[in-house]
């Protein structure tokens, strides 16, 4: 019987529909959201107008069949309607006390504004007049009629809601009629015959038929599931794999009869700040979305208790039902008709990062739900919001209210920032240290702005999408950060943003959202984070409840972990700052970026204008052999550029060191991984002429030596071009350099009684030859180093390891692991080479193939399971095969995304890595991934002992024994 039943009843303190599948979940699979609650509402005895609820299955057979209801549908509708009548006393479209029932969709995942819902249905001349007798109110009789004739009209008919608008508003204004309120009956009964006209002239028909009238309704609400607005709801929010929406009819209640009914909205708990305190709104004598609506301003809940105390006093106690059944925040509506409440709806509400936090560190404490409940809750990917400076949440309105938007891009890094418009780097640089508060606005930005980036308050381009350089640095950095504001017209040398008829000046303040991307002339006042503050030793732990809640929440989170968490840092700030987020070593600390640092860039252009010609010379010189006169000629033409070449490195060298050193006396005893040199030289050099020409002035060189090296640099594809260990291949002093800089360091923090564990990473191996000969490399300096102390052995240990992010590296990874005592993958780089997408130009594409869903998620943000994510599957099996023991991370950005940290939780690597301010979320992520996948293959490394013992050793907390039934 089970099987063809499309329609469950609810009504008289029983619902069918409690046993179509054991829980919750799957109870919303079938009867959608909101027959679900309505079900269990009716259930737990709760006041509810009782209805039934057409199953999403038969949504879906609907729409399969072109159209047509399944066999038995119609049956079930009608038996369903005689259910109703009797239970209520009522009939449906016609007699004396007649049956009025609301129309309203509900798919498994809530959607709102996806298909309008349809009250007072039941109405024609003929039950109006009833209505009138029954209720002895005419106005109210009207009014319900005129909203049904319109709602029937736009949501089913499709009649342009306008026309209605319109014939609405003639009335009022033959009437004088300011408000629709204002209208009395007789200007109700014009409305009606006007909407009458509004169906003529559309060349529809107004059902008198009440059945034809609910037929109508449901087949509309089928239609909506595949609208085009539906359907791009479901793509933005990610929603796939529902079947179609159900549809709930239930007897309409009226909280618009009078002084004595109302109708509200409310959430269990305070949705923007998780406060535990009953947070809502509602308006007396008003029906439905009125209060949504914003025609009349809504009173907050608690002033209810002084209108309606009775109806006040059940709906905190039906506050604190619904809380323990469902042992979530509820977002609920009610209607109070003449005194009597009733239950419209109840759903899990929608909640800011922050209240998510709250609620579940507070229902968890409460025992409401379980620790690992809570863990499980909380939306990790959102988690870094808590992090970021806010805007000044009254100042931020009133600036839109005040037309001050600017602007809007990407909210491509998150939190609020105001400041001077600078459009360049340096100014940036100049501007804050004369102390000064700059946004750097670029049409987009490059490695040469990292600096300008780091001082400033928030980053702007006008083009670039959440992958671009400016997005990924600044959110590494924690900048807010909105690109791709493609209305920005920048002018670089008039120093002016104009978007129409705004114009903003350099030196002129804006500020901005990064949560919204939005930008706005003039002053926003900014707040820092809590969390930040106390971390930063401003704020005491004890004056911040948001601290306290965060650090419970990850505390519980990193009891349930399987994967270690690393960060990406380069400087001893980032690490800092990460090791207070909570980083357990740094998974990738790129060199590139000290070398762009104040002068160091000089030493290193210096070594780059002449690294070729000494490397040709070099080579012609072995070719010589014996021929003496040959080599002396060579020996002569060497010596310069050599000792340039050897003057550069040697410079560079001490203070690559004093970089090491400082990020491992941050880092103590925690692994460090260092990658060594990556990116293309070229990068490394100016490439607009004015640069050039600054460059040749500050060495003191001719102009044109810099452009035809730039010129001899240039590469159709630097990304696959001479960069990774192929640099290190080409010019092994530069490697060289770089080992003798770490070891050295490592050396000197031990002296000082640090334990550091440096990790030696060769990037871009594809063939496992590289490796040797970079590992070669490596220990040959290693052991000149050893000798030149005296040393036997070194008083640290270090690995020696490899990037996985060639396609190549991860099907050899068998033979590249004989040579690598780790593998951490490269997922930016593999993602590009592994599906041919090139990063800097994907944006183009990209949106496209993720609409037409070729592939599910961007690549580039989220780890691509079935294609890349096999690529890193093959690499985990033939590297351990190899070598069992070997240590297993990922460092590309997908080490903070949450579902890329999920699978790297399935496929069992040791840690991901991920920049300092994504840390916790990647804790939390990794924490929810154990709890949804408990058989995940354990990472065989070991995790530091708290964690290492099996059976997670949680104390049974109250919470948790109250909290499981
Ligand atoms: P949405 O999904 O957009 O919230 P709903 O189906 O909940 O749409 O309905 C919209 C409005 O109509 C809500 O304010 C709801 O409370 C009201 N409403 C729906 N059904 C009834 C009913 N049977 N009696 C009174 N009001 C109703
Ligand atoms: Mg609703
Ligand atoms: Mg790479």
């Amino acid at each position: 019987m089970a099987k063809n039943k499309y329609v469950y009843f609810f009504g008289g303190g029983k619902a069918e529909g409690m046993v179509v599948a054991k829980d919750e979940k799957g109870r919303k699979q079938i009867l959608g959201g909101k027959g679900s609650g309505l079900a269990d509402m009716t259930a737990a005895g709760l006041p509810v107008p009782e209805g039934f609820t057409i199953t999403c299955q038969a949504c879906a057979e609907c729409n399969e069949l072109g159209r047509k209801w399944p066999k038995g549908l119609a049956e079930e509708v009608e038996a369903n309607i005689a259910k109703l009548e009797q239970l209520t006393g009522k009939t449906f479209g016609r007699g004396g006390n007649p049956l009025l029932v609301s129309v309203r969709s509900g798919a498994a995942v809530s959607m709102p504004g996806m298909m309008d819902t349809v009250l007072n249905l039941g109405l024609n001349d003929e039950t109006l007049a009833s209505l009138i007798a029954l209720t002895g109110n005419e106005r109210f009789a009207y009014d319900a009629y005129r909203r049904f004739m319109q709602m029937f009209g736009d949501v089913v008919l499709g009649i342009e809601h306008h026309d209605f608008e319109h014939a609405l508003q003639s009335v009022k204004d033959r009437r004088g009629a300011k408000l629709d309120t204002d209208l009395d009956v007789t200007g109700l009964r014009e409305v009606v015959a006007e909407y009458k006209k509004a169906y003529e002239h559309a060349g529809k028909a107004f059902p008198q038929d009440a059945r034809k009238q609910l037929e109508a309704s449901i087949n509309a609400v089928f239609q909506s599931w595949n609208n085009p607005r539906a359907i791009k709801y479901r793509q933005l929010n990610d929603i796939r794999g529902l079947l179609g929406t159900a549809v709930n009819v239930q007897l309409m209640v009226f909280g618009n009869m009078g002084g004595d009914s109302g109708t509200g909205v409310a959430f269990t708990r305070d949705p923007s700040t998780g406060k535990n305190e009953f947070y809502g709104e509602y308006l007396m004598n008003a029906q439905g979305e009125d209060v949504v609506a914003g025609i009349r301003t809504p009173q907050p809940i608690a002033t209810l208790a002084n209108v309606d105390p009775a109806a006040y006093k059940q709906l905190v106690e039906i506050r604190g039902k619904l809380e323990s059944h469902y042992r979530d925040m509820q977002d609920i509506e009610f209607t109070i008709e003449k005194g009597k409440l009733f239950m419209l709806q109840t759903r899990s509400g929608k909640r800011t990062i922050f209240a998510a936090v709250r609620a579940a560190v507070e229902m968890a404490e409460a025992g409401l739900i379980t620790r690992d409940q809570a863990v499980a809750r909380v939306p990790s990917g959102q988690l870094s919001q808590l992090f970021a400076p806010v805007l000044d949440r009254k100042e931020e309105g009133a600036a839109e209210k005040q037309g001050r938007i600017l602007a809007k891009g990407l909210p491509a890094s998150p939190g609020g920032a105001c400041g001077q418009v600078v459009f360049h780097a340096d100014v940036a640089e100049a501007w804050a240290k004369e102390g000064k508060k700059v946004i750097l606005v670029r049409i987009e930005t490059s490695p040469e702005d990292v600096g300008g980036m780091a001082v400033a308050q928030a980053v702007v381009t006008a083009r670039g999408g959440m992958t671009s350089h400016a997005a990924v640095v600044a959110r590494g950095m924690g900048t807010p950060c909105v690109a791709g504001a493609g209305d920005l017209r920048i002018d670089y040398s008039a120093k002016t943003i104009t978007v129409q008829d705004k114009i903003v000046r350099e030196g002129e303040h804006v500020s901005l959202s990064g949560f919204t991307g939005t930008v706005y002339v003039g002053q926003i006042k900014v707040q820092p984070s809590e969390i930040i503050q106390v971390q930063d030793g401003v704020l005491k732990p004890e004056e911040s409840l948001l601290f306290q809640q965060y650090s419970k929440l990850l505390g519980w989170s990193d009891r349930i972990r399987k994967l270690g968490v690393r960060t990406n840092a380069d400087i001893p700030r980032d690490a800092d700052r990460a090791s207070k987020m909570g980083a357990e070593g740094i998974g990738l600390c790129r060199t590139e970026h000290m070398f762009f640092e104040g002068n160091r860039i000089v030493s290193f252009r210096r070594f780059i204008l002449v690294a070729d010609e000494v490397k040709r010379l070099r080579e012609e010189l072995a070719a010589a052999g014996d021929d003496q006169a040959k080599a002396a000629a060579i020996h002569q033409k060497l010596a310069v550029p050599e000792a340039q070449y050897n003057q550069a490195l040697a410079e560079l060298l001490p203070l690559q060191r004093s970089d090491f050193e400082g990020i491992f006396r941050v880092m103590g005893s925690r692994p460090v991984t260092i990658r060594l040199l990556d990116p293309p030289l070229h990068e490394f050099l100016p490439q607009e002429d004015a640069n050039q020409r600054e460059m040749a002035a500050t060495m003191g060189i001719d102009v044109q030596i810099i452009k035809n090296t730039v010129a001899s640099m240039h590469e159709f594809n630097p990304m696959l071009g001479l960069r990774g260990c192929r640099l290190g291949i080409a010019y092994p002093d530069v490697s060289a350099m770089q080992v003798r800089a770490i070891i050295e360091a490592a050396l000197k923090v031990c002296g000082e009684g640090f334990k550091p564990h440096p990790e030696i990473m060769i990037p871009l191996v594809g063939a496992v030859k590289e490796l040797q000969l970079q590992r070669e490399l490596t220990e040959k300096v290693i052991q000149q180093v050893k000798a030149e102390r005296g040393l036997k052995k070194l008083p640290f240990p270090v690995k020696i390891g490899t990037m996985i992010e060639v396609p190549r590296g991860a099907i050899t990874a068998d033979e590249i692991a004989t040579v690598a005592e780790f593998f951490s993958f490269g997922t930016n780089d593999l993602t590009q080479m592994g599906c041919g997408f090139s990063r800097d130009d994907a944006g183009k594409f990209l949106g496209d193939y993720v609409r037409q869903g070729i592939y599910d998620y961007d690549p580039f943000q989220t780890l691509d399971r079935g294609g890349v994510g096999q690529l890193v599957k093959i690499a985990v099996e033939k590297g351990r095969k190899t070598r069992p023991d070997i240590k297993l991370g990922i460092c590309g950005e997908h080490g903070g995304d949450p579902m890329s940290v999920e699978f790297c939780h399935m496929v069992g690597l040791n840690y991901v890595s991920c920049s300092p301010y994504r840390v916790p979320v990647a804790r939390l992520a990794a924490a929810q991934a154990a709890l949804k996948h408990p058989y995940g293959q354990p990472a065989t490394e070991a995790k530091p002992a708290k964690r290492a013992a099996k059976k997670p050793a949680r104390k049974p907390a109250k919470a948790r024994k109250k909290g499981k039934r």
